[in-house]
Formats: C-alpha cells, sequence, structure tokens
C-alpha cells in the first residue's frame, strides 16, 4: 500500500485549490501539508489571503439571499443528498483524514460516519426551527415571533476532527438557512476541501459552502470577524485564540459560538464497576492519541480503588498497539506534529520530577517521529503541569482522592468546563455530582458521549453556546418580534 493520497479510489476527492462561490480557485501560494505518520508532503494546498476571503464573503452573502428563501424541506433533501454521498465515500474521506491527521483508519471511519449523521441532523432540525404567538397585551393586537437565519457565518476550525468540526457547525448553518466561509487548520485542509467536492455533486447551491485553505490564519481570519456582512462566528479551538477572535468579533457585535479549551476531570469513586471505569477511561483517554478536547486530562481515582484501577489501566494502556495509521489494526496513530510530542515529553519530565511514576510507556517508544507511546502515571498530584494545562497526547496522569467533596473540588478546580466523567454505582452519588461538576457535558459511567442528537459544549472558559442538538440551531438564527396592530 502506498503511502499518499494515489491510495484513494477517487483521486478528485483530494483537491488542492480553495471553493469560493461554487468555483475552485489556486491562489498564487501554496502550503505543504503533511503526513504526521511519516514527515512526506501530501500536498501542496492554496494558500489563500484576505482578498480571496472577502470575495468568499461576497459569494456566501449573494447565496444566504436565495438559500435562506428556500423552504426548508428544500434545504434538507440537499443536505441529506450530501450526507449520502458522504457516507458512499466513506472510505475515501477516511483514508484522506488519516493521511493528514494521523489518526487511526477505524476512528477515521467512525468520523466520517459522524459528519454525515450531523448533516442529516441539521437538515432533519431546520424544519423545526418553530416561532412562537404570543397571547397579545392589547386587544387590536397579535403578536408573533419568527425565527430567521442570521446571515452569512465564518467559520474556523481545528485539525483535532477535521471533518467532524466542520460538518457540525456546517449542519447547524446550513439547516437554519445560513451560509458558511470556513477556514480549515492549515494541518488538515483536505478534509474539509473534499467535503466540498460532495457539497457541490449534492447540489449545494454555490456560494452556501466555502472553504478558504491557508496558512495566514490571522490574515483570514480577521476578515471572518470582522467584516460587516458576516453576522455571526463559530470557532473551535484554543481558548487563547478564541479570545482574541472574541474581541475581534467585538468590533462588528457578531454574534460568536465558541468551542474552546478542556481540561476534563474523570472521576472514579470507590463504588464504581472496575472494568466499566477501565475501559471508559481507555475509550475516552486514549481516543484520538488523546487529542481531543473532552479527553480526560486529570484522572482523580478514591483511595480504595486506586491501586486496582491504576494496574488494570496500565496494563490495558500498555497493549495499545501504535504505528501508522494507515495499517489495519493500529489503533493509536501519531500525534499531528513535533511541537505536540514536545509538550508531552515535557508533562511527562515534569510529573516525574514532581513524584509521578511511569506505569507504561513515557517516552517515543522506538518509534519516534511524531509518535509518543500510551502513559499512565501513577502518584500524580495536581502541582504537575496537567493540572492547568491540556495535554492533547496519550498520557493519564492518576490522582489519589480521599472524600467525594474532595475529589468533585479537585475536579472543578480549573478555568475550564467542557467535559467531566464520573464513574459511580450510587445513584445518590451520580446524581450529586453531576450536578456540581462545573462542566456543560457530563458522562456518568461512560467514556464516549459525543453524538449528534446532544448539546456539545462547555462552561466558563471552555466558550459560549452549543453544537448539535436543537440547542445548536438557536446560534445561527435571530428572534424576530412582529406586533399586529389595529386590528
Ligand atoms: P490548536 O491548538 O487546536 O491548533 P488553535 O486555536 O491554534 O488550536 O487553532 C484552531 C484554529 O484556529 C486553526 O484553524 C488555526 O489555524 C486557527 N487560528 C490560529 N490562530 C489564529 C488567529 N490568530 N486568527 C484566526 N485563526 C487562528
Amino acid at each position: 500500500m502506498g503511502q499518499g493520497l494515489e491510495i484513494l479510489d477517487r483521486a478528485e476527492l483530494a483537491p488542492t485549490s480553495g471553493y469560493l462561490g461554487g468555483k475552485w480557485r489556486a491562489g498564487d501560494a501554496r502550503f505543504a501539508v503533511k503526513n504526521p505518520a511519516t514527515g512526506e508532503t501530501l500536498a501542496e494546498v492554496a494558500d489563500l489571503g484576505a482578498s480571496d476571503t472577502e470575495a468568499a464573503v461576497s459569494a456566501a452573502t449573494e447565496a444566504w439571499h436565495s438559500w435562506s428563501r428556500l423552504t426548508a424541506k428544500e434545504r434538507s433533501v440537499l443536505m441529506r443528498r450530501w450526507a449520502g454521498l458522504i457516507l458512499q465515500h466513506q472510505e475515501d474521506l477516511a483514508r484522506i483524514m488519516t493521511l493528514e491527521n494521523g489518526k487511526v483508519l477505524a476512528e477515521a471511519r467512525l468520523e466520517t460516519a459522524l459528519s454525515a449523521a450531523y448533516i442529516e441532523w441539521g437538515a432533519e432540525e431546520g424544519r423545526r426551527i418553530y416561532g412562537d404567538v404570543i397571547p397579545s397585551h392589547r386587544p387590536d393586537a397579535r403578536l408573533l415571533v419568527f425565527r430567521q437565519s442570521i446571515g452569512p457565518v465564518g467559520v474556523i476550525t481545528p485539525w483535532n476532527f477535521p471533518s467532524a468540526m466542520l460538518t457540525r457547525k456546517a449542519a447547524a448553518i446550513l439547516g437554519s438557512g445560513c451560509s458558511l466561509v470556513a477556514k480549515p487548520a492549515a494541518e488538515t485542509p483536505l478534509s474539509a476541501l473534499a467535503l466540498a467536492v460532495l457539497a457541490d455533486e449534492a447540489g449545494i447551491p454555490a456560494g452556501v459552502f466555502n472553504i478558504v485553505p491557508s496558512k495566514r490564519a490571522g490574515e483570514v481570519g480577521k476578515v471572518l470577524t470582522e467584516d460587516a456582512r458576516i453576522r455571526a462566528f463559530s470557532f473551535t479551538g484554543s481558548t487563547a485564540v478564541g479570545k482574541e477572535l472574541m474581541r475581534q468579533c467585538a468590533s462588528t457585535v457578531k454574534k460568536t459560538a465558541m468551542e474552546l479549551g478542556g481540561n476534563a476531570p474523570l472521576l472514579v469513586f470507590d463504588d464504581a464497576d472496575l472494568e466499566t471505569a477501565i475501559t471508559g477511561t481507555m475509550q475516552s483517554k486514549f481516543r484520538n492519541g488523546g487529542q481531543t478536547c473532552i479527553c480526560p486530562n486529570r484522572i482523580f481515582v478514591q483511595d480504595k480503588i486506586y491501586d486496582s484501577y491504576i494496574s488494570g489501566l496500565a496494563e490495558q494502556a500498555a497493549q495499545i498497539k501504535v504505528g501508522n495509521g494507515l495499517t489495519e489494526g493500529m489503533q493509536q496513530g501519531p500525534l499531528i506534529n513535533q511541537a505536540a510530542v514536545e509538550k508531552v515529553l515535557r508533562q511527562v519530565e515534569n510529573a516525574k520530577s514532581l513524584g509521578g511514576e511511569i506505569l507504561c510507556g513515557g517516552d517515543q517508544g522506538t518509534l519516534g517521529g511524531c509518535f509518543h507511546m500510551p502513559t499512565v502515571i501513577a502518584n500524580a498530584n495536581t502541582k504537575m503541569e496537567f493540572a492547568c494545562e491540556e495535554t492533547f497526547g496519550p498520557v493519564a496522569p492518576v490522582v489519589r482522592f480521599a472524600t467525594e467533596a474532595e475529589g468533585v473540588a479537585m475536579a472543578n478546580d480549573t478555568e475550564f468546563g467542557l467535559a467531566a466523567y464520573a464513574f459511580t454505582q450510587d445513584l445518590a452519588r451520580a446524581f450529586r455530582v453531576s450536578e456540581t461538576l462545573e462542566s456543560g457535558m457530563v458522562s456518568l459511567n461512560a467514556g464516549v458521549m459525543t453524538t449528534e442528537v446532544a448539546p456539545f459544549g462547555g462552561y466558563k472558559e471552555s466558550g459560549l453556546g452549543r453544537e448539535g442538538s436543537h440547542q445548536g440551531m438557536d446560534e445561527f438564527t435571530e428572534t424576530k418580534y412582529v406586533q399586529f396592530a389595529g386590528l
């Protein structure tokens, strides 16, 4: 098997130009997209700038007027066709994702299926954006409340879920009658461009879905946040960048939806089912090599179950098959780049210097490059760097606690509040803990919770707004109150 885009069944799913107003734009400059498993260049992609982004905003603005006037059913037919094409090309889309992001094929296939599910959900929910009729405060009037599409939306997405982060936004944006201009992460523009090919084939009208690949994030971001024609801005990425983009959005008072960083706690109580807790930790911690914003970053385990939990966890983590994600059967691929590996190595060293004991992994093993071995650290404590900084790698630091109050207090001791996990069989405790954890999402007794039907989003500095579910549609609609008087 080859190592590049030649392995695709349909080569045209990997264009290297931007997609603006239904046309492909090559631009004047190019940037290299690398395969993190091999370090080889996969493609040279158009490096578009401010003027291209402005052209995309013009196209999106024009397209919004006609797209928003279609019936919700007409939009949903096209979106469902798009979802169908995504599923039909699941294998090629998964290969593209593995090649540019490094994640293993099995996970890339699941992400592709989730992407189709998001688009299908947006198509369905778009038909249920209901308004209100309010009993009037005066006898000669009737009061109506409409929900209207907000307008063209600026979108910036990260590399860790190159397809799902874009489709989750596109589902709500297109489903509510808006258009979008998206800048995918420079590490992973190919998955976004493949989605554009299929949107085009599905008949999504020109200008509704625009992709501006670029290495010049600041330049493109400035247009997407400051152009007055863009009415809402949706971002997934780091809290630091998100804060800056919110500041920029303030210049035109844009509605913002922000999915920012996390530092998820995972709590295992003495009364947990041991096997469930270990399986749940494995699924949530090591998925995508630990590079998800809802991966548990801090694991807190109660005294009595600590020893059996940590030995079981280390035993399973040591068995994870690490290698090139294209090789069938691999369970963990490389991290996204060298900087990511260096951050993980630094955090592991820091934990060791503060008394952490490495039970498995702890280094790059024999693979080197962008790989880091699955790692479990015993005797971890909250003075270690992971306590206040996202690891974004396959490292599970396990901290001991005594009482429920102590465990929950440590879990909440962070400015982030995206996801939290708890394992307990005590129903009263499950309720107490789920109510006191300060996070937008709590998963009890399971390691995987992402689905198109539930609201995804964070408390505190983890963000604003929700994606998925019917709540996700609210980010891209305006509320209009109309009084009909003199009746
Ligand atoms: P990550 O740590 O996941 O790379 P970032 O917040 O740096 O998180 O990146 C998320 C997305 O934000 C990417 O598409 C990236 O190109 C973009 N980005 C980074 N810096 C800026 C910026 N100053 N303005 C606009 N977009 C940016």
